[in-house]
């Protein structure tokens, strides 16, 4: 039920039909042994499922529940959710021992990393021969910790059942952009606006109901075109707020321009930039005809 721990990664590719056997029962000696003291990475469909499981806004269930990293690779923002360090480091949402009444008080609603396991996803993007779009290539392996005792039950699955009878397909195709964008390689840490830029991208993944009143409140309707039928659909509904926090994700990183600027935001912003290259020309002009009087001078 648990997320991925690179020790405890068998290195075989799986594909979809391939074969493992598990199974994991509420009689099993280890029952909830996995949801204490781990590492589960979060995606933004695992906050809208659970803080609405919850009845909590996303901003208080962000606080409550997860803490936040930063991808060394990339610098987005990545989130955990907070094992409880007063109860034995525990997830706060399992009711740890064996048999019926316990077990994970959430389970419709548990998050992908948990409905995978013990099978574990990867996912490389790979440039085809003419470098255009990249494709990704999607994997599976097997996460055995030593402590599992699923291993030694008879039941047989393909991946592909498995994906099936834990429901975590619609997880991917929920979170399958948002992972891409991920994958995406963030602008560099010297960048002045890299600060503001990581807490528009945490907003827009994570706290959608803050997003939700950013578009709504602040100045971005004035900003950016937004298709009146989208709009209704954003205001009330998180998964159409999500999907919406896409194309704005992709504007942040610069991966695209499905969201537009409105037109005369666009020209503004056209003729900012053409002052700055101008005024960059200006002033390295400005710097070789010092450097030639000064070696004039000389
Ligand atoms: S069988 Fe494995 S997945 Fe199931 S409760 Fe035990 S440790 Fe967790
Ligand atoms: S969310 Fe549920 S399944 Fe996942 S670790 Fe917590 S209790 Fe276990």
């Amino acid at each position: 039920m648990v997320s991925l721990n690179n020790k405890a990664v068998i290195p075989t590719r799986l594909e979809l039909d391939s074969e493992f056997r598990f199974r994991c029962h509420p009689g099993c000696a280890c029952f909830t042994r996995c949801c204490r003291n781990i590492e589960i990475l979060l995606t933004p469909y695992d906050v809208v499922r659970m803080k609405r499981r919850l009845g909590m806004s996303s901003t208080d269930f962000l606080k409550k529940y997860t803490r936040y990293a930063e991808d060394e690779k990339t610098t987005h923002p990545l989130l955990y959710l907070r094992m409880d360090v007063e109860d034995d480091l525990y997830c706060p949402f399992v009711t740890p021992g064996q048999g019926e009444g316990k077990g994970c008080n959430i389970y419709s609603d548990r998050p992908a990393a948990c409905r995978y396991y013990p099978v574990g996803q990867a996912t490389h993007r790979i440039m085809d021969e003419k470098n255009e779009e990249p494709r990704h290539d999607e994997w599976y392996m097997i996460v055995k910790e030593g402590y599992c005792l699923g291993f030694q039950e008879d039941k047989k699955w393909t991946v592909a059942a498995w994906q099936k009878d834990q429901d975590s397909t619609l997880y991917d195709d929920m979170n399958r952009e948002w992972k891409n964008i991920m994958m995406k390689q963030d602008l560099p840490k010297a960048d002045k606006n890299r600060e503001k830029r990581q807490q528009m991208f945490y907003m827009a993944s994570y706290d959608l109901d803050t997003f939700r009143r950013y578009v709504l409140e602040s100045r971005f309707l004035e900003m950016f075109e937004v298709p009146p039928a989208t709009l209704e659909k954003i205001k009330e509904n998180d998964i159409e707020l999500m999907k919406f926090s896409i194309g704005h994700l992709k504007y942040l990183l610069g991966i695209s321009r499905e969201l537009k600027l409105k037109p005369h935001v666009a020209e503004a912003q056209r003729a900012r930039i053409a002052e700055m290259r101008a005024q960059e020309d200006a002033d390295r002009e400005a710097r070789i005809a010092e450097a030639k009087r000064a070696k004039l001078e000389k």
